[in-house]
Protein backbone atom coordinates (compact mmCIF):
# COMPACT_ATOMS: atom_id res chain seq x y z
CA UNK A 1 0.00 0.00 0.00
CA UNK A 2 3.08 2.21 0.74
CA UNK A 3 4.32 1.45 -2.76
CA UNK A 4 0.97 2.58 -4.20
CA UNK A 5 1.36 6.29 -2.78
CA UNK A 6 4.48 6.27 -3.73
CA UNK A 7 3.75 5.62 -7.52
CA UNK A 8 1.12 8.33 -7.15
CA UNK A 9 3.34 11.10 -5.46
CA UNK A 10 6.15 10.21 -8.13
CA UNK A 11 3.34 10.11 -10.84
CA UNK A 12 2.29 14.33 -9.41
CA UNK A 13 5.64 15.47 -9.19
CA UNK A 14 6.18 14.16 -12.96
CA UNK A 15 2.61 15.77 -13.56
CA UNK A 16 4.21 19.01 -11.78
CA UNK A 17 7.61 19.07 -13.57
CA UNK A 18 5.66 18.49 -16.49
CA UNK A 19 3.84 21.89 -16.09
CA UNK A 20 6.51 23.61 -14.28
CA UNK A 21 8.49 22.87 -17.98
CA UNK A 22 5.53 23.75 -20.41
CA UNK A 23 5.40 27.34 -18.42
CA UNK A 24 9.11 27.55 -18.99
CA UNK A 25 8.48 26.91 -22.55
CA UNK A 26 5.38 29.58 -22.57
CA UNK A 27 7.75 31.68 -20.96
CA UNK A 28 10.74 31.11 -23.57
CA UNK A 29 8.61 31.97 -26.49
CA UNK A 30 6.60 35.09 -25.08
CA UNK A 31 10.15 36.48 -24.81
CA UNK A 32 11.61 35.60 -28.29
CA UNK A 33 8.06 37.00 -29.50
CA UNK A 34 8.59 40.28 -27.22
CA UNK A 35 12.07 40.30 -28.98
CA UNK A 36 11.12 39.96 -32.26
CA UNK A 37 8.22 42.81 -32.27
CA UNK A 38 11.11 45.02 -30.93
CA UNK A 39 13.03 43.91 -33.28
CA UNK A 40 10.61 44.48 -36.30
CA UNK A 41 9.71 48.09 -34.89
CA UNK A 42 13.74 48.79 -34.34
CA UNK A 43 13.96 47.99 -38.41
CA UNK A 44 10.79 50.12 -38.55
CA UNK A 45 12.51 53.12 -37.67
CA UNK A 46 15.18 52.87 -39.77
CA UNK A 47 13.85 51.58 -43.33
CA UNK A 48 17.29 51.93 -44.69
CA UNK A 49 18.02 48.13 -43.29
CA UNK A 50 14.92 46.72 -45.00
CA UNK A 51 16.17 46.19 -48.44
CA UNK A 52 14.45 44.53 -51.09
CA UNK A 53 11.05 44.45 -49.80
CA UNK A 54 8.11 46.52 -51.51
CA UNK A 55 7.93 49.38 -49.96
CA UNK A 56 5.48 51.76 -50.96
CA UNK A 57 3.88 55.15 -49.92
CA UNK A 58 0.79 55.05 -47.52
CA UNK A 59 -0.65 58.14 -49.11
CA UNK A 60 -0.22 57.62 -52.72
CA UNK A 61 1.06 54.28 -53.49
CA UNK A 62 3.85 54.60 -55.22
CA UNK A 63 7.02 52.27 -55.02
CA UNK A 64 9.90 54.36 -52.49
CA UNK A 65 12.11 51.57 -52.52
CA UNK A 66 11.93 52.58 -48.54
CA UNK A 67 13.23 56.44 -48.98
CA UNK A 68 10.58 59.16 -48.98
CA UNK A 69 7.82 59.75 -51.67
CA UNK A 70 9.01 61.78 -53.96
CA UNK A 71 5.75 62.82 -55.10
CA UNK A 72 4.02 63.22 -51.79
CA UNK A 73 6.78 65.32 -50.72
CA UNK A 74 6.56 68.05 -53.72
CA UNK A 75 2.86 68.37 -53.45
CA UNK A 76 3.53 68.71 -49.37
CA UNK A 77 2.08 72.27 -48.41
CA UNK A 78 0.55 73.08 -51.93
ZN1 LIG B 1 3.24 59.31 -51.81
Amino acid sequence: MVFFWFVILVVFMLMMYTVFMVLVWIAIAVGILIVAVLIVKAKKTNPREIAGMDMRCKKCGTETGGMMCPKCNKTFGV
